[in-house]
């Protein structure tokens, strides 16, 4: 048999195109395109508006993957709402709704799990078990849109996983939710971070899809960036940059650096003269990140003190800086603590 279509990650013309194929005109594929992007429905049943003959035709060849609350935290100090969302293999990625003055922004997983191997990381502990498809990107924002009852306005693809490891379904995942039809979200107001994969930040910038690109940089030289990022290895400081400067030179837009500032590891003002020396002129933003302490890593957070020298010093370089508010800090809201907390409750249950 062959594998059903997921029908939420074509586009409303790969859509019209399939229709054609079944000798259904374009706009009942337009009805059912509305259905998935607008009215969010999970199962065909619901498209009340479509015949049954087509709705079980549609059953057959189409699957919705969608996404089920499985945990969903709230954060009594800001209102930060983090969600583990099961998916339709039984897998779990978490999404972290956070609220801002300019609206709710949805922080989406790419992938369960990472492979990447970043040594300060919940994600990458256990690996990657699978890259998502698009739609199952997606779903992340309309299932957290749906239990919120409000309009998610921005999306940022720092949640599990490397989104550039999985290129194609990122690509079309931001193809889709910027479209006309359904969450129509601009370009301008969608971040993808990624640690580093050189080829596919050129092929982003090539795109010129006017997303903002987010580096995660986290140290100032090969030495210790090899010893926090495994990435470093493949591509080094010197490579990504020049991709990094690529990018700015080909889309016009400013980049943003992430540093998770480590105790002891990267928070010292020889490391910030370096950055300083590194990014000075660059068309960027630095947005240190005390780094989230997971129980396994033993990394601890930089101190106060030496995050104002830390910006001090980037700062008298001309390298805008700022401190990343920590949200949600009750309810555990960096990526893959929800989910592996879970993993370690049901194996203790096996147990
Ligand atoms: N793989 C992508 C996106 C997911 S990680 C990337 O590397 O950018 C999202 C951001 O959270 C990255 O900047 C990552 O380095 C950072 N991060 C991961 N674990 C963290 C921790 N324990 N504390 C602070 N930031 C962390």
């Amino acid at each position: 048999m062959s594998e059903k279509t997921d029908i939420a990650s074509l586009t409303a013309g790969e859509l019209r195109e399939r229709f054609a194929a079944m000798g259904e005109p374009g706009f009942r594929a337009d009805q059912v395109y509305r259905w998935l992007h607008v009215q969010r429905v999970m199962d065909f049943a619901e498209m009340t508006n479509i015949s049954k003959d087509l709705r079980e035709k549609l059953d057959d060849e189409f699957v919705i993957f969608s996404c089920a609350i499985e945990k969903k935290l709230v954060s009594c100090y800001d209102g930060t709402v983090k969600y583990l969302f099961r998916l339709k293999d039984g897998e779990f990625v978490e999404t972290v709704v956070m609220r801002y003055k300019y609206g709710l922004s949805v922080c989406v997983s790419s992938q369960v799990g990472c492979s990447m191997g970043c040594a300060f990381c919940a994600s990458a502990i256990g690996g990657c078990v699978r890259s998502l498809r698009a739609s199952e990107i997606l779903w992340q924002v309309y299932a957290a849109g749906l239990d919120l009852g409000e309009r998610i306005s921005h999306v940022v693809m720092m949640g599990m996983g490397e989104p550039l490891v999985n290129y194609g379904s990122a690509v079309r995942f931001i193809e889709l939710i910027t479209g006309p039809v359904g969450q129509n979200i601009g370009a301008r107001n969608i971040s993808l971070s990624t640690c580093g994969i050189v080829p596919k930040i050129y092929e982003l910038a090539a795109l010129e899809s006017g997303i903002t690109l987010s580096i995660s940089l986290h140290a100032p030289n090969d030495e210790i960036r090899s010893r926090l990022m495994p990435v470093n290895n493949r591509w080094n400081i010197e490579e990504l940059l020049k991709a990094v400067r690529f990018y700015i030179r080909k889309t016009g837009r400013r980049v943003s650096f992430e540093y998770t500032m480590i105790r002891g590891v990267n928070d010292s003002e020889e490391c910030a003269s370096q950055l300083a020396q590194r990014l000075r002129g660059m068309l960027c933003h630095v947005n240190l990140i005390p780094v989230n302490s997971v129980r396994e890593t033993g990394m601890r957070a930089a101190q106060d003190a030496q995050i104002r020298q830390f910006i001090a010093v980037l700062e008298r370089a001309g390298v805008n800086t700022t401190v990343r508010r920590t949200l949600g800090a009750d309810i555990n809201a960096s990526c893959g603590q929800l989910r592996k907390a879970n993993q370690e409750k049901s194996n203790s249950k096996e147990g």
